[in-house]
């Protein structure tokens, strides 16, 4: 893996959300993005190499609208950039990390995407990314 690509936060509302981290980074967020599949709308900020990707749920369903039900706003994955996705899949299913997809799918932001389920890391959910060329 070769660093931190991003952090995503739970949110409940993005608007509010979106203020608050304008204010506190003291700029504007680059990319607002619906991801279907997620049933989330995604809005991305970037400070120096690293990024934070707010993340709400689309109409009260999906992962979101599940992790803010059960534990509130805040902290939901820490993403990782990787070189080669199927690699790394292939790497950690070999070593007893349980992934959340068999293939990796399309995240927001131009990446290919796959979590690993929490109870595997420790209580972490962690997102491996590989930039789309
Ligand atoms: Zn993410």
């Amino acid at each position: 893996m070769n660093k931190i690509e991003h952090i995503g936060i739970a949110v409940k509302d993005l608007e509010e959300s979106s203020l608050l981290y304008r204010k506190l980074l003291g700029c504007e967020s680059y990319k607002t993005e619906v991801v279907d599949t997620e049933k989330v709308v995604t809005e991305f900020f970037k400070i120096g190499e690293s990024k934070i990707e707010l993340l709400q749920a689309i109409s009260g369903q999906g992962p979101i609208a599940s992790f803010i039900e059960k534990r509130g706003e805040g902290i939901h994955h820490i993403a990782f950039a990787v070189e080669d996705i199927i690699e790394e899949m292939a790497r950690l299913r070999a070593d007893g990390f349980q992934l959340l997809s068999d293939e990796p799918k399309k995240g927001a932001d131009n990446k290919m995407v796959c979590f690993i389920h929490p109870k595997t890391t420790g209580g972490v959910l962690i997102e491996l990314c590989q930039e789309i060329k």
